[in-house]
């Protein structure tokens, strides 16, 4: 018999502060069920984000076997899940599970920094409803974010969890594939022994770039002791803006049967990064010092285009995708030939579309935001183009992936700057983001992007580490940890509590 393997997927990054994320935003932006997961899986223009393209393709290169494609959704990063979906969403995998018996195995493609607006550990709970119906024989493998935040739940209702290498996260399917991989060994009866070191350690989400830093060489270092009895080595950064006791940075060993060999790798890499925690900062500049650089590179065209990141509005964050402090500063500054991608604006977008091609009017941004840091403003617009906003990634984050940005539409605004406006709230990722509107990014002195990070894979053939700036803007991410109203972290924390001392503890090994 072809082994039976089911699979699920919900995935959700958590801000606290943003508004709850409901079933029409998971429905809007990813919802699959059933044969269409594994035939887009499968195709070559996926919508999936990646980790079933890659399990499926490894489980078909190593064997026959039966994919038991159950439901999977995403919504990217926005606030907490409402809890009425999420508990509904868990009864459908629960019913389609128990229908689906007996099954080999299961991969789960999770994010691991989601939130409830009741239950705190969304993750755990589905993690534990699906050991309890197949029992703790039948292999359970999951993948995650870099950003997961990882409670213990979690690592004890699984038998292994893998989490992305790369930030900006371009191995969605590499992971995937290493989970397919994974699960052969664990169906040909490989036992896992699992080690977790939770560390009280909130970075800024800039700082945790995975080619630099302690961050960094930690995953690096990690990697070169896979092999022989370590399976995996998943070291994770964590979102703290998820507001809850378990963020912070986590470290998962999982070895092939050797519990001693996962517990002390797990310690080392823990202390590690303990040790290196004064590393993580972020080097932000004032809007007022990024106006002034962007206005030098437009007043001279032999110095570099420059690359400005909107970190604190990342919509990958949680951010709204739509303040405009920037905007107004280069507008107020008379910069010239730079191009801003992407604002999340519906209402502004439909209607430039009802307006039409070469329409002059004046344009309200955020007319009906309600967010205190996304400020209203008003200028002469004229209509460049639009579109229906469905795109194919160029390369990096979603590179060869169909993506939808809801209709858009590029405006000019008072005549010089040029906007790129969409209607499904995203970060940007890539270019083809602005240029499938027409607006060429090799030709602008300058772009402002609103992204915390991952846009540097879709840019990075165009704009170097040394052309990319990180702004201090208003927003529901900002990098600026000490500016948050925390409520719901685990205290003493570092760098929000600077004394704070901490060893690792003497129990890592999860069973
Ligand atoms: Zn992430």
């Amino acid at each position: 018999m072809d082994p039976r393997i089911a699979l699920l997927g919900f995935m959700l990054e958590s801000n606290a502060f943003s508004p709850v994320a409901d079933e029409a935003e998971f429905r809007q932006k990813h919802w699959l069920e059933g044969e269409e997961i594994v035939q887009d899986a499968r195709s070559a223009r996926q919508r999936d984000p990646g980790g079933f393209v890659g399990f499926c393709r490894a489980m078909d290169e190593s064997g026959p076997w039966q994919p038991v494609p159950l439901a999977m959704t995403t919504a990217g990063a926005s606030g907490p899940v409402e809890q009425g979906f999420f508990d509904r969403f868990v009864r459908l995998i629960e019913e389609r599970l128990r229908a689906a018996m007996p099954l080999d195995g299961v991969y789960i493609q999770a994010h691991g920094a989601c939130r409830g607006t009741v239950d705190l550990d969304p993750e755990g709970t589905l993690f534990a409803v699906v050991r309890a119906i197949v029992g703790p024989k039948v292999p359970v493998v999951a993948t995650l974010d870099l950003h997961a935040n990882v409670s213990r739940k979690m690592v004890e209702e699984t038998d292994l969890l893998i989490a992305y290498l790369t930030n900006p996260h371009t191995d969605h399917a590499d992971r995937g594939a290493e989970a397919g991989r994974a699960m052969r060994e664990l169906l040909a009866g490989i036992g896992t022994a699992k080690a977790f070191v939770k560390l009280p350690i909130l970075p800024p989400q800039v700082a945790l770039l995975s080619d630099r830093g302690p961050y960094g060489e930690a995953i690096a270092k990690g990697q070169t002791r896979v092999g022989g009895p370590i399976l995996n080595v998943s070291v994770m950064g964590n979102f703290s803006f998820g507001d809850y006791p378990k963020c912070g940075m986590s470290v998962i060993v999982t070895a092939r049967g050797d519990q001693a060999a996962a517990d002390a790798l797990a310690r080392e890499l823990a202390q590690d990064l303990w040790n290196e925690r004064h590393r993580f900062t972020p080097k932000l500049l004032s809007i007022e010092e990024a106006t002034r650089r962007m206005r030098e590179a437009c007043d001279d065209p032999e110095k570099p285009a420059l690359l400005l990141a909107d970190v604190a509005d990342n919509p990958g964050g949680g951010g709204r995708g739509n303040t405009t402090a920037v905007l107004k500063s280069f507008l107020e500054a008379g910069v010239t030939d730079v191009a801003f991608a992407v604002h999340t604006d519906p209402p502004l977008v439909a209607e430039a579309h009802r307006r039409g091609l070469g329409a002059h009017f004046t344009a309200v941004l955020n007319r009906e935001e309600r967010d205190p840091s996304s400020e209203r403003l008003s200028a002469e617009a004229e209509v460049r183009a639009v579109s229906d906003g469905e795109i194919v990634g160029r390369r990096g984050t979603i590179g060869g992936r169909h993506f939808s940005l809801g209709p858009t539409a590029w405006l000019r605004l008072e005549g010089r700057l040029d906007v790129v406006f969409i209607s499904i709230r995203h970060q940007c990722f890539d270019t083809e983001m602005l240029e499938h509107l027409g607006l060429k990014v090799r030709d602008l002195r300058g772009i402002v992007v609103k992204s915390r990070g991952h846009f540097r894979a879709g840019f990075d053939d165009i704009f170097s580490d040394a052309q990319i700036l990180e702004v201090d803007g208003p927003g529901l991410a900002t990098p600026v940890l000490t500016r948050v109203k925390w409520t719901g972290l685990m205290r003493p924390i570092w760098p929000l509590d600077p004394d704070r001392t901490w060893r690792v503890p003497d129990e890592v090994a999860v069973s």
